[in-house]
């Protein structure tokens, strides 16, 4: 019986078994797609919480791609050579649903996959998240700057979860000298997003397809930065690509700042159709401005997001298109 720790099986191989928590999510299972497209074997892992058969099923019959419906804040014992760790609901209606089973994901699912890595000597990454930065009182944001967080608002389950998950990714470093990758995802969108999660992207577009109202929220001039998805996937597979003292963090997003009211009407402008804008109230919380500086992925992982926001949207409405979703009589 050989004693070689996957780790060590994977430097003598270019392929290698790869972990993927939150797999049949959103970016989990474009990852899981990158993966498989670059010759690893992929370990998906998810509680279907939010993730979705239909992400994945393309991908069931791949020799190597292999499924296990595991909830993350219990203990797993595989045998991986890398973890990419993305179990955790994203949207503000699904993370608070649960917000306690929320924290435990983030924070004990964290502990979990950091003590997987520990054990097998493996590098995890984690995706963290534009939300660290809470409300920000500085425009763009700099990934030395610590952030505008509520503790105890309703955001706060992922916020602070996620600013403990961080703070726990760097302790396992300092203590157990871990190779540890943390990139700080922004707003993210692309086919397979959740079509009632209640996403700006998502919403609009189905909304906009149904010749239905497009909800605003307050009066619409606050800003995200929406990164299309392949540009997510590629800075997340560069950054776990790095050597093992490049830990981030460091923020993968599109520096492009739009306000809702211009996202609607690009939208509106590709969808074509007759849908009206309405005002809704601001939800609690709601950041007024969101944009990352992305000079560190620029210079670390040559990295920079490529997809202009309307290329991108375009590929987005033939996803909700051709899935049916668009359809008003189905809310799945
Ligand atoms: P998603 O909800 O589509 O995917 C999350 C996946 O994790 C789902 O498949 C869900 O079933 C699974 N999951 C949740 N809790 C779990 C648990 N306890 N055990 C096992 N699986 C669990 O969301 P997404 O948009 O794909 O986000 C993926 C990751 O990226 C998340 O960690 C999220 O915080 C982060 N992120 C996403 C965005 C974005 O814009 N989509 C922005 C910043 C950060
Ligand atoms: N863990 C796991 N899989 C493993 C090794 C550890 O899920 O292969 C979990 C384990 O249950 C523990 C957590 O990771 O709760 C943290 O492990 P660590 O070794 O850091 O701490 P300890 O076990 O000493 O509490
Ligand atoms: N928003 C909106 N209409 C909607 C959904 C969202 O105007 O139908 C706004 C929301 O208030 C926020 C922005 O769009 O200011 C982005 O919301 P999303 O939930 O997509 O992302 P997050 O707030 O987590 O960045």
């Amino acid at each position: 019986m050989s004693d070689a720790k996957p780790g060590a099986l994977a430097r003598y191989s270019l392929t290698k078994r790869v972990l993927v928590t939150g797999g049949a999510g959103f970016l989990g299972s474009h990852l899981c797609d990158r993966l498989l497209e670059d010759g690893h074997e992929v370990l998906c892992v998810d509680n279907f919480f939010t993730g979705a058969r239909a992400n994945i099923a393309h991908l069931l019959g791949h020799e190597r791609f292999e499924l296990l419906r595991h909830d993350i804040t219990m203990p797993l014992s595989v045998e991986v050579d890398e973890i990419y760790n993305f179990a955790c609901p994203a949207s503000p209606i699904h993370y608070q649903f649960d917000p306690v089973q929320t924290t435990k994901t983030s924070v004990i699912g964290a502990i979990n996959m950091l003590g997987l890595a520990k054990r097998l000597r493996v590098p995890i990454l984690q995706a963290s998240t534009s939300e660290v930065y809470g409300d920000p009182e500085i425009h763009p944001q700099t990934e030395d700057y610590w952030g505008n967080v509520n503790p105890i608002g309703p955001r706060s389950c992922y916020d602070e979860g996620k600013r403990c998950a961080e703070t726990l990714f760097f302790d396992y470093r300092r203590q157990h000298d871990l190779p540890i990758k943390v990139v700080r995802i922004f707003n993210t969108y692309g086919p397979r997003m959740h079509p009632n999660d209640g996403r700006v992207v998502s919403n609009f577009i189905l909304q906009a397809l149904r010749g239905e109202d497009i909800t605003i929220f307050g009066d619409g001039e606050q800003t995200r930065s929406f990164c299309y998805v392949d540009d997510l996937i590629d800075g997340c597979v560069r950054m776990m690509g790095t050597d093992a003292d490049t830990t981030g963090p460091v923020n993968i997003g599109n520096e492009g700042e739009y306000s809702m009211l211009e996202l609607a009407e690009t939208v509106l402008d590709i969808v074509g159709g007759k849908s009206q804008l309405v005002h809704k109230p601001l939800p609690q919380d709601d950041p007024r401005r969101r944009k990352p500086d992305t000079m560190l992925a620029r210079e670390m992982l040559g990295w920079e997001a490529t997809t202009k926001l309307r290329d991108g949207l375009a590929k987005t409405i033939a996803y909700f298109e051709q899935s049916g979703h668009a359809d008003a009589s189905r809310s799945d």
